[in-house]
C-alpha cells in the first residue's frame, strides 16, 4: 500500500469545476490585481477569526515580514522567538536587521515555553528592553499557551505577533476577567497573527499566499499601506514598503476552500484520534518506541459543549526511538514521513558566530533528533492509517 503524507488531488477533485468557473471568471475580468474578489476573502477570514481587519498578503513569509515591519522592528531590536519552527519566522526577523532572543520549547506540545520566556526576561532587565515583538509559533496547529505568553507581555509591554502560519483556525482558551473560559481563534490574541496559504497547510492555495489578521485600526492602516510600496497616498512615500500583495485567483480558490476548512480540520483530528488510539494497541507505545502527540488543550476543550478545533493537526508529529532508521524503512513500505524539523534554527549557518551550541536550547536539538510527522490529511483512509501502525509495529517488535 502507498500512504503518502499528503495528496492533493483528493482535496481538489470534488471542488475542481467551482474552483476552475472561479478562476475563469478572474481571468476573463483581466482585474488581475487586488479588488473585489481579494476584499470578499479578507472579510470572510476575518469573520471565521473573529478578528476585525484581515489583510490578504502574497505569503505567509510576507506576513511576518509586513507585520514586523508595521510594528517598527528594526536595526538593534529584539524578537523573542522559539528556536524549533520553520525559517521563514527567523528570516523575517534577520531580514529587517533584527536579531531572535530564542527560548527554548515546552516538549509536550514543541511550542515556546512560557516559563523559560519568564525567567528569560525577569533575568535580564536591559536585554527585555531591547525586546520589541514577542513571535509565538503555533507549531503543528495548535496553539502556544497565549494566556501566559500574553499575561507576559503585557507586564513587560511588548507586543505579540503570531506566527500561525500552521494553525489557521485553531482554538485557543484564554481566561477572561470574571476566570471563565473562552476560545479565542489563534493569530487574534496578540496584536497582529500571520496566515500562510502555502498548499501544505490547513487551508492552501494554488500556490503562494497569506494573511494577516488584527483588531488594531492604526497597525491595519500602516500594514495596507507598506503592502503597496509604503505609498499613500499612491507616489508619496513617506515609509518605504513592498509589493506584498495577495493575487485574486488565489483568493477566489481560497474562498471556496475556506467553506470547507471547519469540515477538514474535523477530519484531521478524527484521524489524530485514531492514530492515538491503534498506537495504543500496537504495543509500540508501550514498549516505549513511540509517543503520541498531546493535545495539549484536549481536556479543556472536552468539557465544552460542541468541540473547539484546539489543534487543527496541520502536522501528526510523533516521537520515536531509532527515529532516522523508521523513516528510512517507512520510505520503503510506500509510507510517506517527514522531519519538520531536522536543524533547530540556531544551528543555522547563517546565525554561526552568535554564540550558539548543542547545549544552548536542549529541548528543540532533542524534538530535531527525535520527531517525524506521519501522513494526517482529512482524505486519509482508516485502512492507510492502520497500515502505517502496522509497519511502525514490524519496525520495532518484529
Ligand atoms: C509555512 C510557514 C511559514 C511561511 O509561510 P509561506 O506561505 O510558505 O511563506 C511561516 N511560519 C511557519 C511556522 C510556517 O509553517
Amino acid at each position: 500500500m502507498k500512504v503518502p503524507l499528503l495528496d492533493l488531488k483528493e482535496q481538489l477533485v470534488p471542488l475542481r469545476h467551482e474552483i476552475m468557473a472561479a478562476v475563469t471568471e478572474v481571468i476573463d475580468s483581466t482585474g488581475y490585481i487586488m479588488g473585489p474578489k481579494v476584499e470578499a476573502f479578507e472579510k470572510n477570514i476575518a469573520s471565521y477569526c473573529g478578528s476585525k481587519h484581515a489583510i490578504g498578503v502574497a505569503s505567509g513569509t510576507d506576513a511576518l515580514l509586513v507585520s514586523l515591519m508595521a510594528l517598527g522592528v528594526g536595526p538593534g531590536d529584539l524578537v523573542m522567538t522559539t528556536p524549533f519552527t520553520f525559517f521563514a519566522t527567523l528570516g523575517s526577523i534577520l531580514r529587517l536587521g533584527a536579531k531572535p532572543l530564542f527560548v527554548d520549547i515546552d516538549p509536550v506540545t514543541y511550542n515556546i515555553d512560557p516559563d523559560l520566556m519568564s525567567r528569560v526576561l525577569a533575568e535580564d532587565e536591559k536585554l527585555a528592553k531591547k525586546v520589541k515583538v514577542i513571535l509565538p509559533v503555533h507549531l503543528y496547529g495548535q496553539c502556544a499557551d497565549m494566556s501566559r505568553i500574553k499575561a507576559l507581555a503585557d507586564q513587560y509591554g511588548i507586543p505579540v505577533l503570531e506566527d500561525a502560519a500552521q494553525a489557521i483556525g485553531a482554538a485557543c482558551p484564554l481566561v477572561d476577567g470574571k476566570n471563565k473560559r473562552i476560545w479565542r481563534k489563534a493569530g487574534t490574541i496578540g496584536a497582529a497573527g500571520c496566515f500562510s496559504f502555502f498548499p501544505s497547510k490547513n487551508l492552501g492555495g494554488i500556490g503562494d499566499g497569506g494573511m494577516i489578521v488584527t483588531d488594531d485600526d492604526k497597525l491595519a492602516e500602516t500594514m495596507k499601506i507598506i503592502r503597496v510600496h509604503g505609498g499613500a497616498p499612491k507616489y508619496h512615500h513617506a515609509i518605504i514598503g513592498g509589493n506584498f500583495r495577495l493575487d485574486p485567483i488565489q483568493a477566489v480558490v481560497l474562498d471556496i476552500k475556506l467553506k470547507h476548512l471547519p469540515g477538514w480540520h474535523a477530519a484531521r483530528r478524527e484521524n489524530a484520534d485514531l492514530y492515538n488510539t491503534i498506537f495504543e494497541e500496537s504495543g509500540v507505545i508501550a514498549e516505549n518506541k513511540v509517543s503520541t502527540p498531546v493535545g495539549f488543550y484536549r481536556s479543556a476543550a472536552q468539557a465544552e459543549a460542541t468541540l473547539p478545533d484546539y489543534h487543527i493537526y496541520n502536522q501528526y508529529v510523533i516521537r520515536a526511538a531509532e527515529r532516522d532508521s523508521l523513516l528510512e524503512f517507512l520510505g520503503k513500505e510506500g509510507i510517506g514521513a517527514e522531519i519538520y524539523y531536522p536543524i533547530p534554527l540556531h544551528k543555522q549557518k547563517c546565525l554561526a558566530g552568535m554564540g550558539y551550541n548543542e547545549l544552548s536550547f536542549p529541548e528543540s536539538e532533542k524534538a530535531a533528533k527525535e520527531t517525524m510527522a506521519l501522513p494526517i490529511y482529512p482524505e486519509l483512509t482508516d485502512e492507510m492509517q492502520q497500515y502505517v501502525v502496522d509497519r511502525i509495529a514490524a519496525f520495532y517488535l518484529g
